[in-house]
């Protein structure tokens, strides 16, 4: 049975933004994600410049029997931060711990970790620029000097002590690199920028996870899921999966361009990725606006999307395709964008 997700009265997902099915974020059906996941260098596709760097500092470090430098890996959701982490560690042979800014919620839950690190191991910390101020004052010590520092007793008796780590790898990934305060972002050896992904490799992505899913895709109709994709690959696996459960319902065992064609647009996602909000922001810059420029607060208020959703998730694919530009005064819609929506620009 097919199930609601496909009609386009509810955009594909319902209203609710965080389900949407052209989200960087994750949402509830990309629980699979896991297997889906690449684990070496060689598997991991496109991110070419990163890879080679990584790979020249990974060697080095195996070289020297040292742990690798710091690594912060940033750029939009969905891009492959977490599995480059994952591949980072497999490559070196490290163990890896996952834990995200948020969910280190005192200064003692870090201690805790970093002091159960073995030598070489490798902590992933998610979205780190939501780390409380005072827990990330653990980590300068940790990271620089491999140590923490306590203060025991109180008052005239207070006492400073130094705990020796063992010598690890701290990789933080973020969507904002810009909210990282200064002390925390000099202590990584390499800053990488992840990049949007061109359609040919997001193609390579799609052919992989078919492969994975055991699905059977012809070339075209991979290519055109690529090109809806936001440049993103999480987008890219989730369209990937939508699509054969429309072929599955339609009764064919092979994924066509004419399937394809027909789930997406029933998804109401359109030929170059953008779905409602995308059209819900678009729309309200050019007709409530004219054309900008507007605050993102008022933005977020006129389209009721939260601003932090326009600004990580909705944003950076419309600046991308150069539909919006952001400027000192708010952002602003593009001669493109006016295109794309069939609407007259006027300067
Ligand atoms: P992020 O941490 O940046 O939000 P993830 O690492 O969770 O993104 O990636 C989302 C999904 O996209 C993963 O499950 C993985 O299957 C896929 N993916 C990401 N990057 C790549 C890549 N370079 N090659 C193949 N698949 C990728």
């Amino acid at each position: 049975m097919i199930s609601s997700q496909f009609t386009k009265e509810n955009g594909g997902e319902g209203f609710d933004p965080e389900q949407r099915v052209v989200s960087s974020l994750t949402i509830d059906e990309d629980e699979q994600e896991n297997t889906l996941r690449p684990h070496t260098m060689n598997e991991y596709v496109g991110q070419e410049k990163i890879k080679k760097n990584l790979e020249v500092f990974i060697s080095a470090a195996k070289n020297r029997g040292d742990a690798l430098d710091h690594v912060l890996l940033y750029g939009p959701p969905g891009l492959g931060k977490t599995t480059l982490a994952h591949v980072i560690a497999s490559e070196l042979g490290a163990q890896i711990r996952v834990t995200s800014g948020p969910a280190i919620e005192k200064a003692a839950d870090l201690a805790s970790l970093l002091t159960n690190l073995e030598r070489g191991d490798i902590l992933f910390i998610d979205e780190i620029h939501r780390l409380n101020r005072n827990i990330e004052e653990v980590l300068y010590p940790a990271m620089e000097d491999y140590s923490l520092d306590f203060v025991s007793g109180k008052g005239p008796m207070a006492r400073s002590i130094r705990l020796p780590l063992k010598r690890f790898t701290l990789i933080g990934a973020t969507t904002r690199a810009g909210m990282l305060s200064s002390p925390l972002r000099d202590r990584f050896g390499m800053m990488l920028r992840l990049e949007m992904y061109s359609p040919e490799e997001l193609k390579r992505i799609i052919i992989r996870s078919a492969g994975i899913l055991g699905v059977s895709i012809e070339s075209e109709a991979a290519l055109e899921l690529a090109k809806r994709s936001r440049g993103t690959p999480r987008i890219a696996n989730r369209l990937l999966r939508r699509v054969r459960d429309f072929a599955q319902y339609e009764g064919s065992n092979v994924i066509t361009l004419a399937i394809t064609k027909k789930s997406l647009e029933l998804l109401d996602v359109d030929e170059i990725g953008l779905d409602v909000t995308d059209r819900t922001v678009l729309e309200a810059i050019i007709d409530k606006f004219g054309g900008g420029p507007v605050g993102l607060d008022t933005l977020s208020a006129a389209t009721g999307e939260e601003a932090s959703t326009i600004e990580d998730v909705v944003e950076p694919f419309l600046i991308q395709l150069g539909f919006i530009s952001r400027t000192p005064r708010g952002r602003m819609c593009t001669p493109n964008a006016y295109a794309h929506l069939g609407r007259k620009y006027s300067e």
